[in-house]
């Protein structure tokens, strides 16, 4: 399979400024993505497998002999920051190798190559075979031969302790709005086995919770490459029953294609009781506009039966503001809408034209004014149902994962989620509380001001 990898400059592949390590000495790496979790997943995989190859993995402090940037391209504002970050990244390191990859450099492909200081540009279909083609074509000195297996995860080196588990890829569908699915192409699987293998080895590298990603999850296995039962049903099952990872939890998921007995699955408390379906919109004229498989009345029947099969199932979401051709009318069903929905987070996006796909040119674009009051109206009521939702929660005794701390009045202050995926401040000198740590605490109440739960943790005597 020819790797389309564009060397940018034949001649110049090491420019001025810091010269790279000699080929004798490990090579520094940094990685840097911006955009979805998937590219974060990628990132991660990148981490280790450079680390297999004796590379370092460095931080941004530390100058770098080589540089991977995971650009993003799902709106111009992300555009506009993945160059940036390119400039950036040549700037501070005008000697290191730099390679881009990602959506952008998928859709932009020789204007990427032209960017200053791009010694490489390795587009998303061949994303997993980046640290290859980066040792082969940019000549990066592997020496396998001093990769420490006990290395800590590079997740901690970067202050992280939730795992994103890329297990999916593309998308069949062409949602008007998304640039994404023109980026990542056709929909494609990792096969059950190479999954569970995945997660066994970040379960002894001291991980507690993988995040399952994708670009259409519940596509999972539609490319019948998946093994087994070839659904994303089958490959939870398998993950649950090959692996002692205390927490799986499931990236955003679209509202359909939802496999048969997924339901079933949460019976399993190391699933993680927690959904982040992308609504979108509460109107069906603008789903329509949207060209989402999914009308409200759809996504009402599968919220209900998710709640009625999963305790405590806490449901987030996505909603676009100001999409072209939103009437009164329509806003207005999506606010009665969500408000029924009781979502626990909303994260809204105040819509942005997207070049490239049929939404930019649809007629009817709404106000900048007019999705400002749009936005700040629903900020308040995601503000409300949240607060609602962490009500419910007080008073309970629950195991979270306890990720970072910070100093707070009386004292250091851990933040933590629970299994819903709800976020909490964990204070109290106890010494069993510590990053990466799975801690059972009671919920004392909700700081209404930080939309987060406090908690303390829990006696272990007493249940
Ligand atoms: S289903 Fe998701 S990834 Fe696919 S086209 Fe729609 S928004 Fe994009």
């Amino acid at each position: 399979m020819a790797v389309d990898a564009t060397p940018a400059d034949e001649t110049g592949l090491v420019a001025g400024g810091v010269t790279p390590s000699p080929l004798t000495q490990r090579w520094r790496v940094r990685l840097q993505s911006l955009g979805c979790r998937l590219n974060e997943a990628e990132l991660e995989e990148w981490a280790e497998r450079f680390q297999q190859q004796g590379l370092r993995v460095v931080g941004d402090e530390e100058a770098a002999d080589l540089v991977v940037v995971n650009t993003c391209a799902v709106t111009q504002e992300a555009v506009r920051k993945s160059r940036q970050i390119l400039r950036r990244s040549q700037r501070r390191n005008p000697g290191a190798r730099l390679i881009v990859s990602g959506c952008l450099a998928t859709l932009e492909r020789e204007s990427m190559a032209r960017e200053a200081g791009v010694d490489l540009v390795v587009a998303n279909p061949d994303k997993d075979r980046l640290v290859e083609v980066a040792l082969d074509t940019l000549e990066v000195p592997a020496m396998p031969e001093l990769a420490l297996s006990s290395l800590a995860n590079p997740l901690f080196t970067r202050g992280r302790h939730r795992a994103f588990v890329k297990v999916q890829d593309g998308c069949r569908y062409q949602c008007t709005f998304c640039i994404t699915t023109q980026a990542r192409g056709e929909e494609r699987s990792r096969p059950v086995a190479q999954v569970v293998e995945t997660v066994n080895r970040l379960g002894q590298s001291g991980i507690h919770e993988v995040v399952l990603t994708g670009v259409h999850l519940g596509g999972y296995g539609s490319d019948s490459s998946g093994g087994q039962d070839g659904s994303l049903t089958g490959l939870i099952a398998a993950i649950l029953a090959e692996t002692d990872m205390p927490r799986v939890r499931l990236g955003s998921l679209e509202p359909w294609d939802l496999p048969d007995r997924f339901w079933g699955l949460f019976e399993n408390p190391r699933l993680m009781p927690h959904l982040h379906l992308p609504l979108q919109s509460g109107s069906d004229a603008v789903l329509r506009r949207m060209a989402r498989r999914c009308k409200t009345q759809d996504f009402d029947r599968l919220v209900e039966t998710g709640r009625a099969a999963v305790p405590g199932l806490n449901v987030t979401t996505d909603i676009i503001v100001g999409f072209p051709g939103e009437r009164v009318g329509d806003w207005q069903r999506t606010l009665a809408f969500t408000e029924t929905m009781r979502f626990g987070h909303v994260h809204l996006f105040s819509y942005s034209p997207r070049a490239g796909t049929l939404a930019a040119s649809l007629p009817d674009q709404v106000s900048p004014r007019i999705k400002r009051e749009r936005c700040q109206e629903l900020q308040a009521l995601a503000v409300r149902m949240k607060l609602e939702v962490m009500r419910t929660q007080v008073g309970k005794r629950i195991q979270v994962l306890v990720e970072g701390s910070g100093e707070g009045a009386g004292g250091q202050i851990w933040s933590a989620y629970t299994p819903n995926y709800l976020p909490v401040r964990v204070t109290g000198d106890d010494p069993r509380v510590a990053a990466n740590r799975l801690v059972e605490v009671i919920l004392t109440g909700v700081d209404a001001n930080g939309c987060v739960l406090s908690g303390r943790p829990a006696d272990p005597f007493r249940s």
